[in-house]
């Protein structure tokens, strides 16, 4: 694996969900279906939730997302999270959360006790891995953005001949650029990567430490296509997180000549909201 830098490690409108089993009704109440039985802090706003749902893990794809839901009264609050798990070894799956302090759920989540009873929805989404696709694959992540790419790093990882991966994960803060040691231990396996982490906030006192790439990803991006051999016909893209990002790392990939069928994007929320 090419590391640019190894990213630091961590030390220093809600809805009645009224389907249940086998398609009864429940209304008003919802089936509480999974269990949080893990919630790690992986720096001050991101943890790593893991939810075992009842009946066993249905299939999934890596890439796609469920609705995670808690009980508020008597309706559910919950949204949409990509799970990072591996679908071939997944007993559980696996989220990556920013904390949004005036957000409806996620402060819950923070609060919420391990061992609480939660709702999982089904898997669902399209953002998904092409088949056999052997041409180097490009993944752009803010934030949490990077837990869909964690489950299809794996998925690629097991396959014989993975195809060259380049992953560019930006945050605002070298403490939110969580998970280094798995994608260091995914490359260790054999996947041929370069990881760049990037951090879009560098003046900020909580980066005094950082020495890698600085800059917001889209335009890292722009630099990582210039400089990293990658003719735009050999290229499937895959962008996740923040709108503003995926709206102008499109613009890039356009300009460098990839097809818009070779972009493959999921924004976390509107890009009329703020971003980080
Ligand atoms: C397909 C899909 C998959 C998603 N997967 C993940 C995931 O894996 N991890 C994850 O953390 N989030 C993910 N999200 C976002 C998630 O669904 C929620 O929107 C988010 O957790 C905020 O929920 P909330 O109820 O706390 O805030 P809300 O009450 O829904 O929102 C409050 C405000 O914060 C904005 N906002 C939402 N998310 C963020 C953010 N990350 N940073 C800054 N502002 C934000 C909203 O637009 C809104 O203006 C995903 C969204 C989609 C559509």
């Amino acid at each position: 694996m090419v590391v640019e830098i190894a990213p630091r490690t961590f030390a220093d409108g809600p809805r009645t969900f009224a389907d249940g089993p086998r398609g009864v009704r429940r209304a008003p109440d919802f089936a509480d279906n999974a269990v949080l039985v893990a919630r790690d802090l992986l720096s001050p706003t991101v943890a790593r939730l893991v939810v075992r749902p009842d009946a066993g893990v249905a299939p999934f794809v890596a890439g796609q997302y469920l609705a995670l839901g808690v009980r508020v009264d008597d309706r559910i609050v919950q949204r949409p999270y990509s799970t990072a798990s591996d679908p071939e070894h997944a007993d559980a799956h696996e989220f990556l959360v920013r904390h949004v302090p005036d957000g409806a759920l996620t402060p819950r989540l923070w609060e919420l006790p391990v061992g609480s009873r939660v709702r999982l929805g089904p898997p669902k989404g399209a953002f998904t891995l092409l088949g056999d696709d052997q041409r180097a694959h490009l993944f752009v992540a803010t934030g949490t953005g990077l837990a869909p790419f964690l489950g299809m790093l794996r998925t690629l990882a097991r396959r014989q001949n993975p195809p060259r991966t380049i992953l560019v994960h930006g945050a605002a803060r070298t403490e939110d650029l969580v998970c280094g040691d798995e994608i260091a231990s995914l490359a260790a396996g054999g996947l041929p990567m370069t990881y760049v982490p990037t951090i879009s906030r560098p003046d900020d006192p909580a980066n005094r430490a950082w020495k890698g790439r600085t800059g917001r990803a889209e335009a890292v991006l722009a630099s990582v296509l210039r400089s990293a051999e990658l003719p735009p016909e050999g290229l499937s893209a895959y962008l996740c997180g923040n709108p503003g990002m995926v709206a102008a790392a499109e613009i890039a990939l356009l300009a460098h000549g990839v097809a818009p069928a070779d972009i493959h994007a999921e924004r976390y929320w509107t890009a009329a909201a703020t971003t980080a």
